[in-house]
């Protein structure tokens, strides 16, 4: 029988709305869903294959236990026995600490891993937590912890309002936004043309987004905190600083950024960011004249040498230039759940055992795992646990890392593939698909341009041969514990949701600070799993019922009674009640960050045009390295090429179609070439996420069109300074034909 049904796309940042047309299990078409509050029917080429990606024959059904070398199917009870036998003995030999958890991307497009992974990593104690977010997007959660006292406090731009939009290694035509919510990001920068407002791209690379752009200014790899500490002093030099009266009262450090950054001279940084000192003077020219306007950095900003201070200088223009938290500027949205009561913004609570690499938002650098794991002494890592993530083929210097794993005493993957990482497993865990779990974006609703809320329920029954992943996630937390591997899911859920609603309680700033726990559990009925505990954070949230508070108020009922979601306005401005710094203002010039101003200024001056430098890229039809066993992505495409400029390649007897040698500090490799003018000379392009054809991927979509792992070339020791974060844009390489 045929039915459609309506779900939020959990691929990408940009939450689409899809219109599922079902044969019974089967989907026969996918389509934008034109009601979408948010979407409005806007459909990428992921999305349409949503489809294909839930049923391919390469997931997994069972899991997996290494037998003889050998991954073989085993019954759920076989292996969590075989966790429960060989985890805690791990524990007890080492501590804590010889587990390792890796968090891959897809957990904050999951329902399940938003809620669910933080009771398994405190159950395990460890200090080695590492994440994708240390991949490639930790300078800005450390940026915004310093600055606003929340590193989850990012603020976004208002491109529906804006006037003005300045784009900085960010490519979202293609990316359809990161750290961005924007649904059909194409369509909203062509409004923004088409209104008469302006944008203008920063990158090496002449990407789709700068091919239809105002401006594109090639600036050189690593050189953005150069080039915003440029536009900073030339606003300050030229009187041309406004910060606004919504803003003036609750800054601190405007004197000191004012005259730390006035060293950076437009003429001192044109040559290392490869652009006319005069063009930097105009950028800060228009940004003060605009009435509305916004800068947006991101990944080319936030991987490199000085990604905190590129990330700290991009707000310091929003703000000076008097268009942070206001509307056309860049604001924060007020998510629909509640967020918890927020203590000040700390880091390096603990360090990395073998570098001392700082922690931040409770997590470890992931370029530090390699080491942890083969560096013998107290606290070595021997046992790896990796939930939705491929660290071999995400992370910096994956050979390395590749062999590191292999190493290891016990690697335990929740994953629905064996990919280059999880061949390694002991134990494979797979999740049912993302269409029978119930869908909520708890991560892009606080980076969305609008406020809205959108639930999902599941489009099909869970499969009752298997268990559901929060299910999965308490059964290893309560291992961890030392419990027996027959857990009841469901007491264990019932203690998590008992543990949430005391926070809630207890939480001063919330409606409920002064109701009775119990009435609130009670209210919840007793349905577990992770739609209850989003009921309890929406009815909690600032939309929220509030258990009879406002019995018009948001809760999961009311979300299922609008399958196209609720939009809740444009976003508005919330400083200061959204600052959590301890003086209560915005940090203009934290001493955290401003202690790295020395080693910029040491760039600026030692820029070098000799060369080549390794960039990476976006494709739409890819998301990092989890889409590639698509075959209605993967046809007919030639994604993972070598690319550069058409003179570089003379130089080195390359051509289009031919093969190149790639080597760097940390590895080298060979690739297709790809000749383009796109790039500015000097600098060479892979994408990532790619080198799926190792021994044991059982991918063969992926494995046909396998490519190569970019971060072969990646240097775990070459990092931004602040945050830990490994430079995957800006890499020393040298290329040679093959
Ligand atoms: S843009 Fe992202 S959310 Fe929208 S359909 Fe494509 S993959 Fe899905």
């Amino acid at each position: 029988m045929t039915r459609t049904a309506i779900r939020t796309c959990p691929l990408c940042e940009a939450t689409c709305g899809l219109r599922i047309t079902l044969d019974g299990d089967r989907v026969t078409e996918i389509r934008g869903d034109v009601d979408d509050v948010f979407s409005k029917g806007y459909l990428c080429p992921k999305g349409a294959t949503f489809g294909e990606l839930e049923a391919d024959p390469d997931r997994l059904s069972a899991p997996r236990i290494k037998r003889d070398g050998r991954l073989v199917e085993a019954s759920w009870e076989e292996a969590y026995e075989e966790i429960a036998r060989r985890l805690p003995a791990i524990v007890e030999a080492g501590g804590p600490d010889a587990v390792a958890v890796y968090l891959g991307n897809p957990n904050v497009h999951n329902l399940a891993g938003q809620l669910y992974v933080r009771p398994l990593v405190k159950a395990l104690r460890t200090k080695n937590v590492h994440s994708a977010s240390s991949v490639d997007q930790l300078p800005k959660h450390v940026s915004c912890g310093v600055m606003f006292g929340d590193p989850l406090a990012i603020p976004v731009p208002d491109i529906d309002r804006t006037d003005l939009l300045v784009v900085l290694g960010g490519n979202p035509r293609v990316s359809n936004g990161s750290l961005w919510t924007a649904p059909d990001l194409p369509g909203r920068l062509t409004a923004l043309r088409k209104r008469g407002g302006k944008l203008v791209v920063i990158d090496p690379k002449r990407t789709r987004t700068a091919d239809k752009a105002d401006t594109h200014l090639a600036i050189r790899p690593g050189a953005d905190a150069l080039l915003l500490a440029a536009i900073i002093a030339t606003l300050v030099a030229e009187d041309l600083v406004d910060v606004g009266d919504h803003l003036r009262d609750h800054l601190a450090g405007l004197d000191d950024v004012a005259r730390l950054t006035a060293p950076f001279t437009p003429e001192r940084v044109a040559t290392a960011c490869g652009l006319e000192a005069e063009q930097i003077r105009q950028l800060a020219r228009e940004l003060a004249a605009a009435e509305r306007a916004c800068v947006y950095g991101r990944i080319g900003t936030t991987t490199q040498r000085f990604g905190t201070l590129a990330s700290w200088l991009v707000d310091v223009v929003n703000v000076l230039t008097g268009n942070l938290d206001r509307p056309g500027g860049s604001m924060f949205p007020t998510p629909a759940h509640h967020r918890g009561m927020r203590r000040p913004f700390r880091m390096n609570r603990w360090s990395s055992r073998v570098s001392g690499l700082p922690e931040a938002i409770g997590e470890l650098p992931v370029a530090a795992l390699t080491e942890e794991i083969t560096t013998p002494g107290e606290g070595q890592v021997r046992a790896l646990i990796t939930i939705a993530g491929n660290p071999v083929l995400s992370t910096p210097d994956g050979d390395a890392l590749d062999a590191a794993i292999a190493e290891l005493d016990l690697v335990i993957c929740i994953d629905p593939y064996v990919t280059a990482t999880s061949r390694h497993a002991d134990v494979i865990l797979p999740p049912p698909p993302a269409m029978q779990r119930p869908h909520y974006d708890l991560a892009f609703s606080a980076l969305a341009v609008r406020d809205v809320a959108n639930f999902s329920p599941p489009v099909l029954p869970l499969d009752a041969t298997r268990p559901d992943e929060w299910e999965i996630l308490l059964t290893l937390a309560a291992i961890a514990l030392g419990q027996p591997a027959q857990v009841d899911t469901a007491a264990a859920d019932a203690f998590v949701l008992h543990q949430a609603v005391e926070g809630v309680a207890n939480d001063a700033s919330s409606t409920l600070a002064t109701r009775d726990p119990a009435e609130i559990i009670a209210a919840l009925g007793d349905e577990p799993g992770p739609a209850r505990l989003l009921d309890l954070l929406l009815r909690a949230g600032p939309y929220g019922e509030g258990f009879g508070h406002d019995p018009d108020g948001l809760s999961v009922e009311k979300l299922r009674a609008h399958p196209h979601g609720i939009d809740y306005g444009a976003l508005k401005p919330r400083v200061p009640e959204i600052l959590r710094t301890a003086s209560g203002r915005i940090e203009l010039a934290p001493a955290e960050l401003t202690g790295d101003l020395d080693r910029l200024s040491t760039a600026a001056d030692a820029a070098t045009e000799d060369g080549l430098v390794l960039i990476g890229r976006r494709h739409l039809r890819t998301n990092n390295s989890w889409s590639h066993n698509v075959a209605g992505l993967a046809k007919g495409q030639r994604l993972c090429t070598l690319q550069l400029h058409p003179d570089d390649a003379a130089e080195r007897g390359l051509v289009d179609g031919g093969c190149a040698r790639v080597s760097s500090r940390a590895g080298e490799l060979t690739v297709d070439v790809e000749v383009t003018d796109s790039l500015r000379r000097g600098v060479v392009s892979l994408p990532h996420g790619f080198g799926h054809d190792l021994d044991g991927v059982e991918q063969r979509v992926a494995r046909a069109n396998a490519g190569v792992n970019s971060n072969v070339l990646t240097d775990r020791d070459d990092l931004d300074r602040i945050s830990g974060t490994a430079v995957l844009n800006g890499i020393p390489v040298e290329v040679a034909a093959v």
